[in-house]
């Protein structure tokens, strides 16, 4: 760091993004990206036209994407705000929501306590339960502030049901519930029919997963119309112009490619079922993933011997330090041939540690 640099980020531990190595093909099963390309509308939408457009500034209201994305939620544009992917709609909600402090379950996506530090937010770092779920009955009743629980979680995979997050949230009537879709296509079960209901039930969700659009950086909020102007206002601090205009064309065109999208979900939760069942059989414990990755630990390799052994013969997995998951990898579902692959040198690197 320079010494120009503000002192408050001396200490200040950023977000580690998923490694992104360039010196050889990895089989990347690290960062939950989809196996599969965005739907052929979707590259159809990158056209000649298109790029002479990126000439002009983009629509900062995102009108049509806000507009279709209300049509598929049933909700109005008023409930909607597009994001430069889920993280930054979390960074306005952290920032909006956070002043009297945040909750969250201490095993989740590393994003938050990143974010609660960076905007001076208290941090209530809720523990989940010995079998890593969440304990929805420890969030009736917290202190004032924002309460963000992803759904199904990460790394786990677990999730709560909708009308649990909405018992939370009528029991937090001073708090912001925010409910983290980023991997709810892949077998949860959405509150997006809850938005309205409650004052204070936010949601968000990404085109980064099951919508192949991770590197298009695109993710939307649905909420009460005056939570969704509290986030746009800050929006218009930080970034007006946040989603740019080939990704609000790309998030567009892959609105109209339900079935194509559901049909690669699909084939993720089968190759998820059939991995995990394989990895059972090879002793590990693998927690019943509704995500689009899996949770693994195996008795007789760590969580970080394992991430080496796949990384030496190019496979990235994730693994996560913290003393609750270090004897973990997470492990993203890809093609079933993909998963082969996995499998194949797992049981090479499990053979070769057994006496
Ligand atoms: N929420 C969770 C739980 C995630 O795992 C991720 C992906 N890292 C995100 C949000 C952010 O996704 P994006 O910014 O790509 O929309």
């Amino acid at each position: 760091m320079s010494q120009y640099m503000n002192p408050r980020f001396s200490l200040f531990d950023a977000y580690t993004p998923g490694e992104q190595p360039q010196d050889r093909q990895y089989l990347k099963l690290n960062t939950n990206e989809s196996p599969y390309p965005p739907a052929p509308g979707v590259q159809r939408a990158v056209t000649a036209e298109a790029v002479q457009r990126l000439r002009l500034y983009n629509d900062p209201e995102c009108s049509k994407l806000t507009q279709k994305l209300a049509e598929t939620t049933g909700l109005k544009a008023e409930n909607i705000l597009c994001g430069n992917g889920s993280d930054e709609l979390l960074a306005f909600a952290f920032q909006a929501w956070g002043h009297q402090g945040a909750a969250f379950p201490d095993v989740s996506y590393g994003l938050y306590p990143v974010l609660a530090d960076l905007y001076d937010v208290k941090a209530v770092k809720v523990p989940l339960r010995e079998d890593y779920s969440i304990d929805d009955r420890d969030y009736l009743g917290l202190p004032q502030g924002l309460i963000v629980i992803a759904n199904p979680n990460a790394p786990t995979g677990l999730s709560l049901l909708p009308r649990q997050l909405a018992h939370i949230a009528e029991e937090n009537p001073g708090s912001v519930v925010l409910v983290d879709e980023a991997y709810v296509d892949f077998g949860g079960q959405s509150c997006l029919p809850l938005i309205g209901r409650y004052d204070n039930l936010a949601v968000v969700q990404t085109f980064s997963k099951s919508r192949s659009l991770a590197g298009a950086r695109l993710g939307f909020a649905a909420a009460p119309a005056a939570l969704i102007k509290d986030l746009r206002k800050l929006k218009n601090a930080f970034n007006p112009y946040n989603v740019n205009s080939l990704t609000q064309m790309l998030g567009l065109a892959a609105l109209k490619e339900k079935e194509y999208y559901q049909l690669q979900s699909r084939a993720i939760q089968q190759a998820r079922e059939s991995t995990r069942d394989a990895l059972g059989h090879l002793g590990f414990r693998v927690l019943p993933s509704q995500a689009n990755f899996l949770f693994a630990a195996h008795p007789q390799i760590g969580g970080e011997a394992l991430y080496l052994a796949l990384k030496k013969r190019g496979i990235l997995v994730r693994y996560f330090s913290a003393p609750r998951t270090r004897a973990w990898v997470r492990i993203t579902v890809g093609t079933r041939e993909q998963m082969e692959e996995l499998l194949t040198d797992i049981r090479q690197i499990i053979g070769g540690i057994r006496p």
